[in-house]
């Protein structure tokens, strides 16, 4: 029997969080990942409602919030994201080991529920390379690219909070260490 887990995942926005979790969660298929809410917009063609996240209008997630429906929430670059509270618990009871993908200051207030969390920083080789990386990825115009890289350099400077960092610069290697962290934390080993 595996031991269950919550993990905080956090890193830049292009650091590479989402391609690394896909494949953990392709070698992990019983772990529950948490689908955050969100009021950002979908990337049209590229996200679906419930699958990457649950977009809700302002007034309904603000109702959520008068609720105390969230683990946490945060705003970031204009919108507010947060963490459904009931499928996380309905997880963890389950013993079901959960992923939260979440900023560093919604990992801060997630932790401190949770002082037990594995907390995980998914960095980028360089702010150079993360920049080429949200160019690459066409999801963001310019201006909220340099939005994300300038709030990218606050980010970082918060990766030493974290149990472990990963360097995404090798994929393959990066999805190796994450994979190890998992097995290592959960008692797989
Ligand atoms: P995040 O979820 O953290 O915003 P993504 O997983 O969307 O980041 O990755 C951003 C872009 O960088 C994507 O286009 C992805 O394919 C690419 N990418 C991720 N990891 C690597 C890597 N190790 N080497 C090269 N490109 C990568
Ligand atoms: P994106 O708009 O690129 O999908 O996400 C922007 C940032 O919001 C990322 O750093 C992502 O990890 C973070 N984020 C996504 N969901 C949540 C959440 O539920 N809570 C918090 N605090 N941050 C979140």
């Amino acid at each position: 029997m595996s031991r269950p887990r919550l993990f905080i995942i956090s890193g830049p926005s292009g650091s590479g969080k989402g391609t690394l979790l896909a494949n953990l969660r392709e070698r992990h298929p019983d772990v529950f990942y948490s689908i955050s809410a969100t009021t950002r917009a979908p990337r049209e063609g590229l996200e679906q409602d419930g699958v990457h996240y649950y977009f809700l209008t302002h007034d309904k997630f603000e109702e959520m919030i008068s609720q105390n429906a969230f683990i946490e929430y945060k705003r970031y670059c204009g919108n507010i994201y947060g963490t459904p509270r009931k499928p996380v618990e309905d997880a963890l009871a389950q013993g079901r080991s959960v992923i939260l993908e979440i900023e560093t200051e919604g990992m801060r207030d997630a932790f401190a529920q949770y002082p037990d969390a594995v907390t995980v920083f998914i960095s980028p080789p360089s702010l150079e390379i993360l920049g080429q990386r949200l160019r690459g990825r066409q999801s963001e115009d310019e201006e909220k690219c340099l939005r994300r890289l300038a709030q990218a350099e606050e980010e970082m400077k918060r990766r030493d909070e974290y149990r472990y960092v990963v360097i995404n610069g090798d994929l393959t290697e990066a999805e190796e260490e994450l994979n190890r962290i998992y097995r290592v934390e959960t008692d797989e080993i």
